[in-house]
């Protein structure tokens, strides 16, 4: 009998049961000489098609983990398999941090950087504008070495996995830093309507979580070095911990109530020891420009009923802006909004058409690694640089060895 390989959410089963875990670059090499069509797999935590093949998958998690320190501590150079659980806990130990996190510290860096995965701050950039250095093993076995000096550099930073396997990655590090977690409940929508702007500026990082019943959010998760005492513009602190999935428990979730701890275990939601939001879900997210973020959340607002339905919760984030060709957040300050749904594709889509469609007219991109129906074509026009990736992959892979039908018709 096969042996089912699926992604992390399981609604996606690959079409190959072939996975490669080489334990070095070198035997990496041999598994890319003896296939025509392959795709690397991170942690597997992406919703789509992106990762999936009929051919070869592998995986970097059996390569050595790297952990090396630039000598002025303002990089670190890392290997292509490695979490983010496990470097934050490595730079930590050394007094180093990262400039944020994502949610959960579960997922790998080169998976992550590839979708441009993203935590919230009004200025902070996503997780690949930490990138200043990738190391890129060709579909022929040849390796490039990219820097930020290098003209191609951002069209290969968030790449869908089209130019080759990245072995290494070099990260921007600074000193490390404290943060307070707080989290307050029942944000009114007045103060949703006259104070989005200060309420996401807040903290380093802040993230609104709404289950779309009411008018108000119902959860702040506010995160900085400075103590708060009192109201946050009318919502008030919990009484307690707090998971953002209704039901879930709140030992899954990093410590809350303002006790000082370090970025790594404050900036992600979760924690690393415990299954991150619920473990039954599918997650869309659309990015839409700063600008035009009061207008989108009233688009979902418009929609709050066929949302609410099929709902765990939705979350509501910033992200600065970036030169990167692929990033979401290419060239515009970005608000974003998460949906955690129920664990039921066929329920789900028609509602995330019904958001497609409401928030096209805002300039909407969504998240790589998430559940969209964007026409391809619609993708391409969103971004100014597409037609630059699109001859970049070509020129790393002309014989499309990394392709799978998601990227075909993705470049077109
Ligand atoms: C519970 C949960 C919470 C999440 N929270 C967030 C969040 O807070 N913010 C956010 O932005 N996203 C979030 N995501 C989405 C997630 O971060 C992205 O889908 C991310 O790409 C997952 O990383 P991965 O290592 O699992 O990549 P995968 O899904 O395994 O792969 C993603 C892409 O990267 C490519 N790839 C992976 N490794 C390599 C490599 N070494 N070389 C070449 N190509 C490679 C793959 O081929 C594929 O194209 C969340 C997902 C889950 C399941």
């Amino acid at each position: 009998m096969r042996e089912r390989l699926t992604n992390w959410a399981g609604n996606i089963e690959f079409g190959t049961t072939r996975l490669h875990r080489p334990g070095s670059v070198a035997e990496l090499r041999e598994t890319l000489a003896g296939t025509s069509r392959v795709r690397v797999l991170g942690s597997g935590h992406s919703f789509n098609r992106l990762a999936d093949t009929d051919g070869d998958l592998i995986s970097l998690a059996a390569l050595p983990r790297a952990v090396e320190i630039s000598p002025d501590r303002t990089t670190v150079r890392t290997d292509g398999g490695i979490r983010y659980g496990e470097l934050a806990a490595r730079l930590a130990a050394e007094g180093l941090a990262l400039h944020n996190m994502a949610s959960l510290p579960h997922i790998s860096v080169a998976g992550a950087v590839a979708t441009a995965t993203h935590g919230s701050g009004v200025r902070h950039g996503n997780l690949a504008t930490a990138v200043s250095g990738l190391e890129i093993v060709r579909a022929d076995g040849s390796t490039a070495e990219l820097t930020r000096a290098d003209p191609e550099f951002a069209g290969a930073v968030v790449h869908l996995g089209a130019l080759g396997v990245v072995t290494a990655l070099t990260l921007d590090v600074s000193e490390a830093f404290d943060l307070r977690q707080y989290v307050y409940e029942n944000l009114p929508a007045g103060a949703l309507d006259e104070h989005l702007d200060e309420i996401l500026a807040a903290g380093y990082s802040v993230s609104l979580f709404t289950r779309w019943t009411g008018p108000g959010i119902d959860q702040v998760w506010l995160k900085r070095a400075e103590p708060l005492t009192g109201d946050l513009f009318g919502a008030t602190p919990a009484d307690g911990p707090r998971h953002p999935v209704p039901g879930m428990p709140a030992l899954n979730c990093t410590v809350q109530g303002g006790v000082p701890g370090p970025w790594h275990e404050r900036l992600p939601h979760f924690r690393m020891e415990f299954t991150p939001s619920s473990g039954e879900e599918l997650q869309s997210e659309w990015h839409v420009p700063r600008p035009a973020g009061r207008a989108a959340i009233e688009a979902v607002a418009g929609l709050r009923e066929r949302v609410a339905a099929v709902l765990q919760v939705c979350e509501i984030r910033t992200i600065a802006a970036d030169g990167l060709w692929l990033s979401p957040h290419h060239e515009r300050d970005s608000l974003a909004l998460h949906f955690t749904w129920i664990a039921d594709t066929a329920a789900v889509l028609p509602v995330v058409a019904d958001l497609e469609a409401a928030l096209a007219p805002l300039g909407a991109r969504p998240h790589w690694g998430k559940v969209f129906t964007t026409d391809p074509s619609d993708l391409r026009a969103a971004y100014p640089r597409f037609g630059d990736f699109a001859a970049l992959a070509g020129r790393f892979d002309p014989d499309g060895k990394f392709r799978n039908p998601w990227l075909e018709s993705l470049l077109g």
